[in-house]
């Protein structure tokens, strides 16, 4: 059975479901490389120049990790999945890269996906991908329609049940049930609700975000994510911020941001890496509007290799002890 390394970095977050059904269906087995260790990031970084940002040299450090494990390692390079709305450079160059750092690596199964250029290029990209495992048209087809549906199906399980990615993932492909959400699941936390906005692959990657949610969550704060809001609900916020999305995943930061900020939570924390052309201009957007009105304490983390886990809790509980203070103030003038 031809073995597909699957690097849990980067795009993962979003699509894995996806990929995972669409070469399971070919017949091929996917290997996914373990969660990010200083080891992994140390190797990733030392494969690129210094001011690479620091979801790349994961990834890196993730490939690296998957070179005798697997024949074939999957790196799609995703130019666009939004007519007119673009991806940053890094995400187009990404199998190129990768050849290039890691030449050891096995060899890139790679996909160019660009909605800009139609459907008819789409499915031939689709196609040319498939003809690694089969010749069979219909197998092929029939693969990226149950592809497309898992990734549907994801999409709906973190929404409606207020998962994150990980969880979500855990859940399709282990055997557990979820509880369906309920509004009493906004209401268990004892301190406050926080919402964390940016890029999943620096929002649930525990090492280098030095395992933020689990801090604001032992802390006894419900934490929402990016995910846990529909399509409509973060295209719309995006409409009310800047008119129309020009990045790819600009709804995770500015789409998340704005609605969060509009929903009068406890806090909003902004989370991006530093270096990062895209996530700088965004984050500003939320942060110009987090001051506009007046209403939810924004803060933003940039996270960068030597991030030091004390800075983060620092920052963190300065953070969460300004909220704190503030409900309880809010709390004496209604008394
Ligand atoms: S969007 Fe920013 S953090 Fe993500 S890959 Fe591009 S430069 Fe790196």
């Amino acid at each position: 059975m031809i073995r597909i390394g699957i690097p849990r970095a980067l795009l993962y977050y979003q699509y894995y479901p996806m990929w995972k059904t669409f070469f399971q269906e070919l017949g091929a087995e996917v290997v996914l490389s373990s969660p990010t260790t200083q080891t992994m990031l140390s190797s990733g970084a030392s494969r690129v120049v210094a001011d690479t940002c620091l979801p790349v040299k994961v990834f890196c450090g993730h490939v690296l990790s998957l070179v005798k494990e697997c024949d074939y390692i999957f790196i799609p390079a995703i130019r666009s999945v939004q007519r007119r709305v673009y991806n940053c450079a890094k995400f187009l160059g990404l199998p190129d890269m990768t050849k290039a750092v890691i030449p050891e690596s096995p060899p890139i199964l790679d996909i160019d996906i660009d909605v800009n250029k139609g459907k008819r290029v789409l499915y031939q990209a689709i196609y040319k991908l498939g003809r690694h495992f089969t010749w069979d048209p219909l197998k092929v087809r029939r693969a990226s329609i149950a592809a497309w549906q898992a990734h549907l199906n994801y999409r709906e399980l973190m929404s409606s049940h207020s998962l994150t990615p990980p969880q979500a993932i855990e859940k399709m492909l282990g055997s557990s049930e979820v509880e369906p959400k309920t509004h009493s699941s906004h209401s268990t936390s004892t301190q406050g609700t926080i919402a964390i906005i940016g890029h999943p692959y620096l929002l649930y990657d525990e090492h280098i975000n030095h395992r933020l949610i689990h801090r604001l969550e032992q802390a006894g704060n419900k934490v929402l994510t990016p995910e846990m809001l529909t399509t409509e609900e973060l295209e719309s916020a995006i409409v009310k911020l800047v008119g129309r999305a020009y990045w790819t995943y600009e709804e995770e930061v500015v789409g998340a941001g704005g609605h969060y900020l509009e929903s009068r939570i406890g806090g909003v924390i902004g989370i991006m890496a530093f270096g990062c052309g895209p996530d700088s201009l965004m984050m500003d957007v939320v942060r110009r509007q987090a001051a506009r009105l007046n209403t939810t304490p924004f803060m933003s983390l940039t996270l960068e290799e030597h991030t030091a886990e004390a800075g983060v809790v620092t920052r963190l509980e300065a953070f969460l002890d300004m909220i704190y203070r503030r409900k309880r103030k809010q709390v004496e003038v209604c008394v």
